[in-house]
């Protein structure tokens, strides 16, 4: 009898969880979308486009109610087919760090169906591999020679949370050289951050990277739009101008105004390098390849193309770089028009006295000249472009030198 009582228990209790409603939440950091509709069997959704100007393509959802369900997810209200990479959706199921790519198999230009098993309670579905705060707080805490980075605050954001600036400094003496790099200054760019934790993994533990930690000083920004990345804002064309419109005239954003006010006396002569990362769209004949976008000055633009032949030599991970892909000043969306609101972070760089190399990166969200982005190889990448610094620096360094030497035989002569 007690095992019939158990057992009605039990059933009743499977019962309820298979009868439990589907749910879609995004109230955490990094959560973005817009439910329209929930049936059985089939969700209505599309991007929240709060604070962007025009549509773009950034959603993270999180879903309960799921187990042992065949959802169809539907996209059919957003206009724009920027809503899937080539790989489909992004998913985590049962927690928010094990995040794969869908596949190219059964995803429709704007819906997918995924079916759960009965174990699946949780399921998290995004555009891409999703990065916030605490995934950066992760990187950092579990990075071999996590001590030699300074850990400070570029300043306060409008929302009240910290805007990190990390300082890696040599161990020894005053730097040769300084190096600004900044990411996210549109928040739904992702897959810049986990290129990011390459850059830094290996100026701190790469082996052949020595020259970095006894002569360099890196200043680093992660999350310029900090409120964006954590409110799961688009970020890209936010209104009235985005964080990477806000380098000329006054600035509207408290972070790009203290960085272009602090950096000037940080370089105290010796920033070389300024580097910005971003993501292009989602997909496309021009989003699916890294490439580096063209200045307009032509001197940078002479520096820009040194950096893509090495940075060419350098890609010996999974994902390729070639600098046949280059985007010049004024071929596509790389013209003056597209720069109306306001200056970019490349444009201010250039013209700061002392900056060599000022450029723009642009690395895929999802499919790089035919292979799948894993986080890994986005980290192996980051290597790539550390390496490409050091001997961007040496280069400039021989140069130098060469020129101090020929000064030299010249005042001999004289
Ligand atoms: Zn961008």
């Amino acid at each position: 009898m007690r095992t019939l009582i158990s057992m009605l228990f039990f059933f009743s209790i499977s019962w309820v969880s298979a009868q439990e409603g589907i749910k879609i939440v995004s109230d955490y950091p990094g959560g973005n979308i817009l439910v329209h509709e929930i049936t059985k069997d089939t969700v209505r959704v599309s991007p929240d486009l709060s604070e962007t100007n025009g549509e773009w393509f950034y959603w993270n959802f999180k879903i309960t109610g799921i187990q042992g369900k065949t959802i169809t997810f539907k996209f059919d209200s957003f206009k724009w087919e920027q809503i899937f990479s080539k790989f489909g959706p992004a998913y985590s199921i049962n927690n928010d760090n094990t995040w794969k790519w869908y596949g190219e198999q059964g995803v429709g230009k704007k819906s997918f169906t995924y079916s759960f098993t009965e174990q699946d309670t949780t399921a998290y579905f995004s555009m891409a591999f999703p990065y916030t705060e605490k995934d950066l707080n992760k990187f950092l805490s579990g990075l071999r020679y996590r001590e030699s980075i300074l850990m400070d605050t570029l300043c306060i954001s409008p929302e009240d949370r910290a805007i990190e600036k990390l300082i890696i400094k040599p161990g020894v003496g005053e730097p040769s050289y300084k190096v600004l790099i900044t990411a996210r200054h549109h928040a739904c760019e992702t897959m810049a951050s986990y290129e990011l934790e390459g850059i830094v993994q290996s100026i701190l533990n790469e082996r052949g990277l020595d020259y970095l930690r006894n002569n360099v000083e890196f200043m680093i920004i992660p999350f310029m739009d900090k409120d964006g990345v954590e409110n799961g804002e688009q970020g890209k064309n936010r209104d009235p101008r985005d964080h990477n419109r806000d380098y000329s005239g006054d600035p509207i954003h408290n972070s790009t105004a203290t960085l272009r006010n602090i950096i000037p006396e940080w370089s105290q002569g010796k920033l070389k390098i300024a580097l910005d990362l971003h993501c292009p769209l989602l997909k496309g004949e021009h989003s699916e390849y890294i490439f580096l976008v063209g200045s307009p000055f032509p001197k940078t633009e002479k520096n820009q193309l040194q950096f893509t032949k090495l940075l060419e030599e350098n890609t010996i991970g999974e994902l390729s770089f070639y600098k046949k892909y280059f985007l010049s000043f004024g071929v596509r969306w790389n013209v003056a028009n597209s720069y109306s609101k306001g200056d970019s972070f490349t444009a201010w760089a250039a013209k700061l006295p002392d900056v060599s190399l000022s450029t723009s990166l642009e690395f895929p969200y999802a499919n790089v000249s035919g292979t799948m982005i894993s986080k890994d190889g986005a980290r192996e990448f980051g290597k790539a472009i550390a390496y490409s610094i050091k001997d961007y620096l040496l280069l400039l360094e021989k140069n130098a030198l060469n020129s101090s030497g020929q000064k030299e035989k010249k005042d001999k002569k004289n």
